[in-house]
């Protein structure tokens, strides 16, 4: 007796070596078996004739078979047999390769579907290679299973077939209302028709449950990830201060700028903490918001806090908001790995004093011993890839403070959505007015002497340049890519021999690249040869041009986050992309850089190009994989389950209620790989 959780081993028709096979495809038990979903179907219920079908087509004939097989050894290990059908009207030739099988099994004057492509002339029809079924069993809809290897999609139809009686024991998530309400089958039998429809309606139906299904599984366990912070009460902001705060500035607030800074406001207005992200384009202006917030909390007499990722940054942030809110008597300190151990004394027990409204510095001033007396607000900035996990952790310190996350990455709308549904979003949409666009160009390597001499007119003129390099080693297999560490060294000695070059990769100490970034930034180092460990925030406004190597490594909007690093100050400022790339589609995505320069319309085309399971990484994103919902085709069943998921945890916030429980089963086991 097979139940959803027997082994694939036991399923008719596996066996140790087939489950193997299916192993390597994550089956590894009825359940799981069920939940492998064909990729397409074949429909073997609309016949034609010859006539009807269209030439050179996928064509499904009913026909009669009426000639014996012939066998053909063209060679050894290929032997092609050769057949006749009529349809009544016309003869079809019919080709078998290496089938012996099949070619047996074949009897004269029987009926059979023949479904495969047809090569008509004005003579004959011919179908090479075509499948081939009794005519009585085949006319359904046959599905189509992403195979592997010897596991043919035939093999696995038969085999969920075998196991197609363990939908009884499938038990269903969704009550009544909620199936009624959302037009939902049931979900035994959208499991049942997903395998094998009767017709294409039932394909429908069952696609339009399982999404629905997975894309509710997946929201609510997101929404149940910020419904656990919800619960605590925070600080209350009673005042909003932004009109104060922008008369402060020397220029005017973006719309855009504004609207977030209300939001966020509104947000801390209430009982429950805020839980937020602010995305906006690099150059932006998401400071000058986090700036705003930290105001109106100072007025409201509470503390904040700014973590940065790197000192560098810590002490940008540190600069430029002690200027905006040096009128009004804000008490900003700066802690950082670096600060001396008396000055780091005096820090903390001033924090304790509620003698500091405004701590600025790396993740450790929240980690570490660090107190305060009234934190209403902590700020993270640049969480390049701030994924579900990260956030979890942060909620599992059950710090009920109001929280916002700056982010540079620019996400389509559309999976912003779902990839912080446990968030609430702010977008910054929009530029401060007068930025200059920063050229860009794609040239193959026979420009760098010509690129090299534009560096050192540029380095005369007192400014600086990044050259960037896909990795630090030299790998074996890729020889001709430019590794930074080999790089570095042939410039300092030829080209660029007496320059002052630096060096910059994710391998180096953190002390070690704050130097170097310190050493940049006040421009003690002319050129630096860096990898993509530049590509969070760093702001030193008198770089002005960016040469990237094997530019067609990158995703596009890598490439974009590089760019950023430069055109920060009013010089004019050049990207330069290398590439030798002859390939078609690298070369278009080059170009989309040379002519956009928004990153949600960048963030667009790469996902275009490489689907969104590339585009994040699954490791970047730490989001569950999805089995049959596309998040860019089901947005609109995704606003449903959005929808949905709200209504339910309105009733049973923690899902303790029985009717929820397998639910709650589902999402654990969606979440179940990914670590909190
Ligand atoms: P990012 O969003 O990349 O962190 P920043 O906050 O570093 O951007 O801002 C980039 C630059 O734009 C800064 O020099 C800042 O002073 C300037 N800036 C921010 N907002 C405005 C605005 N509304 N008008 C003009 N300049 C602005
Ligand atoms: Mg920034």
């Amino acid at each position: 007796m097979l139940n959803l959780d027997s082994s694939i081993k036991y399923v008719k028709g596996v066996g140790e070596k087939r489950a193997e096979m299916f192993n390597r495809l994550g089956i590894f038990d009825v359940d799981s078996l069920l939940h492998f979903y064909p990729r397409k179907y074949e429909d073997w219920t609309q016949t034609k004739s010859v006539s009807e079908s269209p030439n050179g087509e996928n064509a499904v004939i009913h026909a009669t078979m009426i000639t014996p097989v012939k066998e053909h050894m063209v060679r050894r290990g290929m032997t092609l047999y050769k057949c006749r059908f009529s349809d009544g009207e016309n003869i079809i030739n019919v080709t078998i390769f290496n089938n012996k099988y099949l070619a047996q099994s074949l009897r004269i004057y029987e009926d059979y579907i023949l479904f495969g492509k047809i090569e008509k002339t004005f003579t004959s029809a011919s179908m090479s290679g075509p499948k081939i079924e009794k005519a009585d069993i085949a006319a359904r809809i046959h599905p189509i299973y992403p195979s592997g290897g010897k596991l043919t999609s035939n093999i696995i139809a038969k085999v969920v077939e075998n196991a197609l009686d363990c939908t009884d024991k499938i038990e269903e998530t969704l009550n009544k209302e909620i199936r009624e309400k959302y037009n939902l089958i049931l979900l035994d039998k959208a499991i049942r028709n997903i395998h094998f429809p009767q017709s294409a309606e039932d394909t429908v139906q069952a696609r339009k449950r399982l999404i629905f299904e997975e894309l509710l599984t997946l929201q609510l366990g997101l929404l149940k990830l910020k419904s656990s912070k919800k619960k605590e009460n925070s600080y209350e902001i009673k005042i909003n201060f932004n009109d104060e705060f922008k008369s402060l500035l020397p220029y005017k607030l973006t719309n855009a700028q504004n609207r977030a800074i209300e939001e966020c406001i509104a947000d801390m207005g209430k009982k429950n903490p805020m839980n937020r992200l602010l995305q906006g384009d690099v150059g932006s202006g998401k400071t000058a918001v986090g700036a705003g917030l930290i105001y109106t909390i100072f007025k409201n007499g509470y503390q904040s806090a700014l973590m940065a990722p790197t000192e560098i940054l810590a002490a940008q942030h540190f600069e430029s908001i002690s200027k905006m809110l040096s009128a009004t008597g804000i008490r900003i300190r700066l802690l950082t790995g670096s600060t001396k151990a008396k000055e780091k004394r005096e820090i903390k027990s001033d924090l304790i004093d509620g003698k500091i409204d405004l701590l600025i510095g790396t993740h450790a001033i929240i980690q570490n011993d660090v107190e305060f007396k009234n934190l209403a607000l902590v700020i993270t900035d640049e969480q390049h890839r701030f994924g579900v996990k990260q956030r979890a952790s942060l909620a599992n310190k059950g710090i009920n403070i109001h929280t916002l996350v700056m982010s540079a990455t620019p996400i389509p709308r559309t999976l912003g959505l779902i990839l912080y549904g446990d968030l609430d979003i702010s977008i910054l949409d929009e530029l401060p007015p007068g930025r200059q666009t920063i050229r860009t160009d794609v040239v193959d390597s026979s420009y760098s002497k010509r690129i090299y001499k534009f560096i050192k007119d540029a380095v005369a003129r007192n400014e600086q340049c990044y050259i960037i390099c896909p990795m630090v080693e030299e790998s074996e297999d890729i020889t001709d890519l430019k590794s930074a560490e080999q790089f570095a060294e042939e410039l300092a000695e030829n080209d660029f021999k007496g320059y002052h070059i630096g060096l910059l990769h994710g391998k180096m100490k953190p002390k070690e690249k704050e130097n170097v970034m310190n050493a940049f930034s006040n421009g003690d180092i002319q050129i630096l040869v860096a990898t993509t460990v530049v590509e969070v925030g760093v702001d030193v406004p008198n770089a002005t041009i960016m040469v990237i190597e094997n530019a067609e490594r990158f995703g596009l909007s890598q490439l974009h986050q590089l760019r950023g690093r430069i055109g920060r100050g009013n010089k004019k400022s050049f990207c330069i992309l290398v590439s030798d790339s002859k390939s078609e589609n690298s070369r278009n995505r080059l170009a989309v850089m040379k002519h956009h320069s928004d990153g949600f319309k960048i963030a667009d085309e790469d996902l275009k190009a490489r689907g969104p399971g590339d585009f994040f990484g699954e490791k970047q994103h730490g989001l569950p994989n999805l089995k049959i919902a596309d998040m860019l085709e089901d947005i609109e069943t995704l606003h449903l389950a959005q929808n949905c998921a709200r209504e339910i945890l309105e009733k049973d916030n923690n899902l303790d209620l029985p009717e929820n429980r397998v639910l709650c089963r589902q999402i654990t086991k969606m979440f179940r790989d990914i670590q909190y």
